[in-house]
């Protein structure tokens, strides 16, 4: 018997341990203080009203011996299928109901996708990075290469044609940079991977923070994408469903690899180890895409957009570089004074009572940057941009 020794190359996330030691810590010897959270990369608004209500006559549905439903398709029902298959379509992105798979978040695609690709491909990830698509490769064994984000490039990398890569992942709108990509950018990683015979791993999962037309929301606005690249979304942050889980994947028909469809090996892939989202999770999706749910929605996406654009003014008022806070719920700073990450933390923790999230702990690149976040109160953004105002 031999264990996955892979997962002994791991590192040792001490990144949100040590913020809540920390915080405990200082809780403990300031009771008085009024500690403002703008580190969370959860939602903190309620779901939807048209959501509940689908929750509730879906469940009501499941106690009834007429409408009562058992095991569903792997793949997700047609009706929610077809639902995400008309909002692309408003992008003019023409997608098959068949190349939209239902999933219970873009956390568990993103890391069961690698089923089907061999363990000699080289990865390539951006630095700073989301944890979950380095960790998701080194328990498989792979070879993971590191593309430079860095203020010089706004953190958006660009291809590099010396170096050849097989997996490429790319985050647009980005965490925990809050930078997106242009579609200009995007084309220089699609006409990348077309020439290298690479997949590109595109998560969407913040697209829905985009306000500009001139911006992507997927990477299918690209012409060429459908053959190199699968897309991945989530309900969480569009409409608060980090604790319900529902998100879905895109493969397309057209995308080809040595003769065999992706589409088909997901499939495969999915019917063997995955038995579906839960229906009544999936009416509550539904629901999102009504004519109300989408006002819904867009109503708790502005407030946090909002929340953005009073971080991300405090910055503009400062003179403080940042990226993101436009069409991202995430404001990434250059710490005042160069400061380390951790040093900044500590500071803005001791002197204000202000938590955010080190950017060192995201990547090697992330040192001397600080990822504040636009999913709290309005009131705490509010005092916290003033207490902040006051000591820098
Ligand atoms: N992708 C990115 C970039 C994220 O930041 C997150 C969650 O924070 C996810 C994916 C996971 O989303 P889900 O809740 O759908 O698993």
């Amino acid at each position: 018997m031999n264990i996955n020794k892979n997962y002994l190359n791991l590192e040792d996330s001490y990144l949100f341990s040590t913020i809540a030691k920390k915080v405990a810590e200082f809780t403990k010897n300031n009771p008085d203080k009024q500690l403002i959270k703008l580190g969370i990369g959860d939602v903190t608004l309620p779901l939807a009203p048209v959501v509940v209500e689908a929750i509730k006559k879906a469940a009501d549905e499941m106690g009834v011996q007429a409408t009562f439903k058992g095991y569903g398709p792997e793949q997700g029902y047609a009706f929610l299928r077809e639902a995400i298959q008309k909002y692309y379509g408003r992008k003019n992105v023409h997608l098959a109901s068949d190349e939209i798979f239902i999933s219970d978040g873009a956390k568990s695609d993103l890391g069961n996708i690698l089923d089907i690709f061999d363990i000699d491909n080289n990865v390539l990830v951006p630095d700073p990075v989301y944890p979950v698509y380095v960790d998701t490769n080194t328990m498989a064994g792979r070879k993971i290469i590191y593309a430079d984000a860095n203020e010089k490039n706004g953190f958006l990398p660009l291809p590099d044609e010396n170096i050849k890569c097989d997996i490429i992942y790319i985050c647009s709108p980005n965490n925990p940079t809050g930078a997106v990509y242009t579609k200009d950018g995007l084309r220089k990683w699609v006409d990348y991977a077309l020439k290298n015979d690479s997949i590109i791993l595109f998560d969407a999962a913040y697209e829905c923070f985009i306000k500009s037309n001139e911006l992507p929301n997927s990477i299918y606005e690209i012409e060429g994408a459908e053959k190199c690249a699968i897309e991945f979304c989530s309900f969480s942050k569009t409409a608060g469903f980090t604790g319900t889980r529902c998100g879905y994947t895109v493969v397309p028909k057209a995308l080809i690899k040595q003769n065999c469809s992706l589409n088909k090996f997901w499939l495969r892939r999915q019917t063997t180890k995955f038995n579906g989202v839960p229906y009544i999770v999936q009416r509550a999706a539904e629901a999102i895409f009504s004519v109300e749910g989408q006002k819904q929605i867009l109503e708790n996406i502005q407030y946090y957009s909002e929340n953005a654009k009073i971080i991300a003014d405090t910055m503009d008022s400062k003179g403080i570089w940042y990226t993101g806070g436009k069409h991202s719920p995430y404001i990434w700073l250059k710490c005042p004074n160069n400061m380390k990450s951790w040093e900044f933390f500590d500071y803005l923790l001791n002197k204000i009572a202000l938590v955010g999230t080190p950017g060192s702990g995201f990547g090697k690149n992330g040192e001397g940057y600080f990822r504040l976040t636009s999913f709290g109160n309005r009131e705490k953004t509010i005092e916290a941009m003033e207490r902040f105002s006051n000591l820098i």
